[in-house]
């Protein structure tokens, strides 16, 4: 434990019973037609089961009616598991039950493994594999701007920046075990067409998060032709970006030891100097390794073998 707190518990996991049963034969998933042309529009929450925005997004959407206008929706509370093992005195335990939702998305994983992750991805699959356009909505243990995040091909930087909301990027390719929803498959071939976000809106339990949640969840459906923009333009919260700005990711420090402390109490898009203490690791110091380095993703509750802290650099 490093001693800092985590941002207060404002929103808590809601009884998304109503959602089960759906009507595509998945728990959990809604399928809707227009019965106009248009593309097929997915979107994600509870990837893991901690971030409640995504679930607080889609919940308040469903109940708006949410349809699509063109093309077809699909709406999926993904890692509910998860999310109904949520306890307030251990507010992070609920990421997931017994393997990251978002790293399950490896071809040779999603055959083979037995984890209630990878059994939930594969119910996921069809849906997934059917997306011309996914957003896959998250939040961050601290409260720090919106941004997209993920290795981001032109095609995902030109919707993302076609969405307009949130107008931060952090462009992160790969390095770690692994691969995230938005990885899998046409999604992260340069050549392909089908197109995924993630966007990450602020901390976990912050009502402010699932506003930004609500506000790219309709500014995305609208940019993508599912949506109509008088629809969304009378429900759609108004909330406050950031500066745009694009960042590189350049490390995703895993912890060696049980030793892990942090140098000063960052809770992410610090800009240090080349050289400055940033984390302590056993015996490893972690430095900033180059000019205008940022630090992001500092952990609350750092563990041996888990990631500590990720490391970019700004490039616009
Ligand atoms: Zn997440």
């Amino acid at each position: 434990m490093t001693g800092r707190t985590l941002p207060p518990i404002e929103v808590l996991p809601r009884d998304l019973s109503r959602w089960e049963k759906g009507n595509t034969g998945t728990p959990f998933v809604h399928r809707f037609d227009s019965g106009v042309d248009g593309p097929c529009t997915m979107v994600v929450g509870l990837t893991h089961g901690n971030e409640f925005c995504g679930a607080e997004a889609l919940h308040w959407a469903l109940s708006e009616g949410l349809r699509p206008a063109r093309g077809s929706l699909i709406v999926a509370f993904s890692n509910v598991a998860a999310y109904r093992s949520f306890d307030r005195e251990r507010p992070l335990d609920s990421r997931f039950l017994d393997r990251d939702m978002n790293r399950v998305w490896r071809d040779d994983w999603l055959a083979n493994e037995k984890t209630r992750e990878a059994d939930r991805a594969r119910e996921l699959l069809p849906f997934v594999l059917s997306a011309d356009f996914l957003l896959d909505i998250h939040s961050t243990s601290f409260a720090v701007r919106p941004f997209y995040v993920g290795a981001m091909n032109a095609r995902a930087r030109d919707l993302a920046a076609r969405v307009g909301f949130p107008k931060s990027l952090l462009l992160a390719d790969g390095g770690f075990d692994g691969r995230t929803l938005i990885e899998h498959g046409e999604f992260s071939d340069p050549a392909g067409r089908r197109t995924a976000l993630v966007v990450e809106c602020g901390a976990h339990f912050l009502r402010s998060s699932v506003e930004v949640a609500k506000a790219t969840l309709l500014d995305f459906l609208t940019v993508t032709g599912t949506i109509d923009a008088d629809w969304a333009g009378a429900r759609r919260p108004v909330v406050p970006d950031a500066e745009p700005g694009t960042f590189e990711i350049t490390e995703v420090y895993v912890a060696k030891t049980d030793e892990l402390s942090f140098a000063a109490p960052f809770v992410g898009f610090e800009e240090v100097e080349e050289g400055a203490l940033i984390a302590r690791d056993g015996p490893t110091e972690i430095r900033a390794p180059y000019p205008r380095c940022t630090i992001l993703f500092p952990k609350a509750q750092p563990m041996k073998g888990r990631e500590f802290v990720t490391l970019a650099r700004r490039v616009d």
